[in-house]
């Protein structure tokens, strides 16, 4: 008899996307793997049992001051894993909205020294508190809709004492929160005012004052660039990601969102484990981030936030064999801390499938950011990480916009909901 601390009955549908190899690619995003008239068992943090109801009757027994909870027939899937998050910066980019609609692009709003050189301003200048406490509140409002483990990448302060000092918060604000943070170094986000024409001295500066310190203290786990004309070359990305890898860090990269820039090429050439945006990618990116197993991280509400109506190219990664993961895109351009938002956007612009859409925002995310040994299924002996929706099935989780959880577990202990005081 397994004894559980912690046992949740009458699951409509349970889907576990706890078989097959990760990440799952082509036909095998579709497999969830879905059970009815579920139940699950978690003891001291972890599932102890997962299957139907009748099993667990049979198998599991309640320890004596343990939980129990009907989910009234509703729909469980794993918590969900954010690949990719701008989470620490400080202000709000609202007043850029009016800019926005009559027409200014992000990159022209940057070179007015708006947009990321605002956000990048009043990053530096904030407080470690301020910039903790907006962060923390952000990440309660995201596990209270639902994610349990995030992506956090720093680029906001543009200096390697700033961008040092943010990754240094990761840790603090996992300890705050509860949620799995993975650190990503992303100093090559912008060119700063100070190098406006000498982008090759701040890569070079990154390289030989940033990467070692931040490898050292193992503040990143993962280095990311923004290669697009006006940021960052192919041939300097080129250069940070090899000396990032030469450090010790795994590579990312933002690819291919204005203009199609050579960025998700570069990803293959250099096996990096993800390839981010991609709106502008081509068949031949597709075959090479498929041939090389990089993952394509797709940002649905992020063309909507930058005006671009442009669609992310979901299905045509799919149909090409590319492991996809969706995201956020959390920043002061594009707000959304919603995962079930991106859910329905994956669905409705980036044309996945419900089920296609559930494995990019869970395992294959967690492969993203390297988390897939322990986040984005549900199993034995897995984190106890779990969402549950008062909706019959999974594919209503995207189908109905703004949908909100019923109930959130991390390590088997409930989220405080948003009506439960998450400001
Ligand atoms: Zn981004």
């Amino acid at each position: 008899m397994t004894r559980a601390d912690l046992i949740v009955t009458d699951i409509g549908e349970l889907a576990t996307l706890a078989s097959g190899p990760v990440p799952r690619i082509g036909r095998a995003m579709r497999e969830i793997g879905r059970i009815s008239r579920a139940a699950v068992a978690v003891e001291e943090g972890r599932f102890v049992f997962v299957g139907t109801e009748a099993q667990c009757r049979r198998e599991v027994r309640l320890r004596s001051g343990g939980s129990r909870w009907s989910a009234g027939g509703g729909t469980v899937v794993p918590g969900f894993v954010d690949p990719h998050t701008h989470l620490l910066f400080a202000g709000d980019r609202a007043a850029e909205l009016d800019l926005k609609i009559s027409g200014a692009s992000y990159a022209a709003i940057a070179r007015q020294g708006g947009g990321i050189f605002q956000t990048m301003r009043q990053t530096r200048s904030a407080s470690t508190a301020e910039l903790l406490q907006s962060a923390e509140a952000r990440l309660r409002r995201m596990a209270a809709s639902g994610t349990t483990s995030c992506e956090v990448k720093s680029g906001y302060a543009l200096t390697p004492p700033g961008e040092r000092r943010l990754l240094s918060l990761v840790p603090v604000l996992a300890r705050r929160t509860g949620l799995r943070l993975v650190p990503t170094f992303l100093g090559a986000h912008a060119v700063p005012p100070e190098f406006a024409d000498r982008p090759d001295e701040y890569v070079s500066l990154l390289i030989a004052k940033a990467l070692p310190a931040i490898a050292r203290n193992q503040l990143a786990d993962f280095c990311d660039a923004f290669c697009e004309p006006g940021f960052f070359t192919v041939e300097q990305t080129e250069r940070l990601l090899r000396a990032a890898r030469d450090a010790g860090l795994g590579l990312k990269v933002h690819a291919d969102e204005f203009v199609r820039s050579g960025g998700a090429a570069l990803a293959g050439r250099l096996g990096c484990r993800s390839a981010e945006h991609l709106l502008e990618s081509s068949e031949g990116d597709r075959r090479v981030l498929a041939s090389a197993g990089v993952t394509a991280v797709l940002l649905p509400l992020s063309p909507f936030a930058s005006f671009a109506h442009r669609a992310s190219p979901g299905r045509e990664m799919v149909d090409a064999d590319v492991p996809v993961a969706v995201g956020t895109d959390l920043s002061p351009n594009c707000w959304v801390e919603s995962m079930p938002l991106v859910l329905s956007h994956s669905v409705y612009s980036a044309r996945l499938t419900p089920a296609e859409a559930l494995t990019a925002a869970t395992v294959n995310s967690a492969h993203a950011i390297g988390l897939a040994g322990e986040a984005g299924t549900i199993a034995v002996g897995r984190s106890a990480d779990f969402v549950a929706f008062n909706v019959p099935s999974a594919e209503h989780i995207p189908y109905r916009f703004g949908l909100v959880p019923e109930r959130v577990y991390r390590r088997g202990i409930r989220v405080p909901s948003a009506e439960e005081g998450v400001a």
